[in-house]
């Protein structure tokens, strides 16, 4: 066959891409080697935070009120409901990195935030018992993402708007050629105008090792809190993130899964490198006493039973900044990797910014600080 577009994985940015494609009236060939949403890559685990006041960079606020857009679009489209507003916490020193940039950005883009002490944070949530001369920052309409079924929403609306979806078939190679793109897999190969490569943790091989990216295993598990979850139930308790010395936040979410369900928790960045391939995705008991100990410093009920855990890939860049853009090489292709462990929350945006890409050569949405070119070696740069 011949697309216009070929989109080379299915998972939280390929689905989105594909939707938006096919929703524009293009025809788009969608592919995966495996059936997603499945749990061996990066989009998996139940749920994913979504923030306003974005201290990773006040650039991305802009981007993430698309997505709150497009997820709200989704929603209806779908039929269903997809994003949870409850609230999110920021915790940490005043002075700190992490509250200081969540602040600026929040002042920047006006963002609804409130500034709560130990004492007012412990009134309105009390599981949580911040460090002395802790802060939190309340961001009003922070929440979470139901991931699975964001994914399997793009896919099913993008395949009602006519876009051919082929799973269990694994992309082998691709080129560029001056009529197009060729793209071979282990069943056929296929031809089309454009291709958009969001192979999300096997970016690095789908990419010959173009960009420095690096893999790295995350561990979360669901906790059950001493005392009962009803304090946590998403009524009345926030997402969170909290200030860790290491560099390494610790994160969850309220009670989604009812009484059995747990409280899940994570670290959102990890120091074991590792491949898809080789990751081990067995959960130890280190892995999960490293969690509890940083979780319940400030949640102290957090210290009970681990119910479950699994693992999960992040892909890094070096200044832990997305890669979205055309490829340096090749006008054909444009990518999308390197999310660094919090790009779930703007595949909405992410997939109508790579639709612009592949049907127009560029987008109005702001991605210049995402450009690929940015890691050129500058020895390199004539
Ligand atoms: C534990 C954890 C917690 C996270 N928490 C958050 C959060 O709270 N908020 C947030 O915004 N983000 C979060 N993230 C990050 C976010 O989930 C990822 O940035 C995002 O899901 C990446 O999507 P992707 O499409 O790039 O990758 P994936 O969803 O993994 O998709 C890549 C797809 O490509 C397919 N593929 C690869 N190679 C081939 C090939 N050769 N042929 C065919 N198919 C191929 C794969 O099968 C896969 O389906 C978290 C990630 C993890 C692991």
């Amino acid at each position: 066959m011949h697309a216009d577009v070929i989109v080379l994985g299915l998972g939280a940015m390929g689905s989105a891409a594909c939707f938006h494609i096919a929703h524009r009236g293009k025809s788009v060939l969608g592919l995966d080697r495996f059936r997603p949403p499945h749990d061996r890559g990066s989009t998996h685990g139940g749920t994913r935070m979504i923030r306003q006041a974005y201290g990773e960079g006040a650039d991305y606020v802009p981007l993430v009120l698309r997505a709150y857009e497009l997820w709200e679009k989704l929603e209806r489209d779908a039929g269903m409901r997809l994003l949870f507003t409850n609230g999110g916490l920021v915790f940490g020193s005043p002075d700190g990195r992490l509250i200081q940039s969540t602040l600026a950005a929040a002042r920047q883009h006006a963002i609804s935030c409130a500034i709560l002490d130990k004492r007012e944070t412990h009134r309105r949530f009390p599981p949580i018992a911040l460090l002395p001369g802790e802060v939190a920052v309340h961001d009003l309409r922070a929440g979470y993402l139901l991931p699975e079924e964001c994914v399997r929403a793009h896919l099913h609306l993008a395949a009602g708007h006519g876009a051919e979806l082929h799973f269990d078939e694994e992309v082998l190679s691709w080129k560029a050629e001056p009529s197009g793109v060729q793209v071979t897999t282990q069943r056929a190969v296929y031809r089309a105008e454009r291709l958009i490569v969001v192979a999300g943790p096997w970016a690095g091989e789908s990419l010959q090792g173009l960009l420095p990216l690096k893999v790295t295993r995350q561990v979360m598990a669901w906790m059950e809190p001493n005392g009962g979850i009803d304090p946590f139930l998403p009524g009345c308790f926030p997402v969170f993130l909290g200030e860790s010395d290491d560099g390494r936040p610790a994160y969850g979410f309220p009670s989604i899964d009812g009484p059995g369900g747990g409280i899940k928790v994570a670290i959102h960045g990890s120091v074991q490198e590792c491949t898809p391939a080789n990751v081990d995705r067995t959960v130890t008991g280190q892995d999960t006493a490293e969690l509890t100990e940083k979780v319940s410093r400030r949640i102290p009920s957090l210290r009970g039973r681990v119910l479950r855990a699994q693992t999960c890939l992040y892909t890094m860049t070096p200044d832990e900044h997305f890669i979205v853009g055309q490829h340096p090489q090749y006008e054909p292709v444009s990518i999308a990797c390197g999310f660094s462990g919090h790009g779930f929350k703007f595949s909405s945006v992410v997939g109508e910014v790579l639709a612009d890409l592949a049907l127009t050569s560029r987008t109005s949405s702001p991605i210049e600080m995402f450009s690929p070119l940015r890691f050129k070696d500058p020895i390199f740069v004539a």
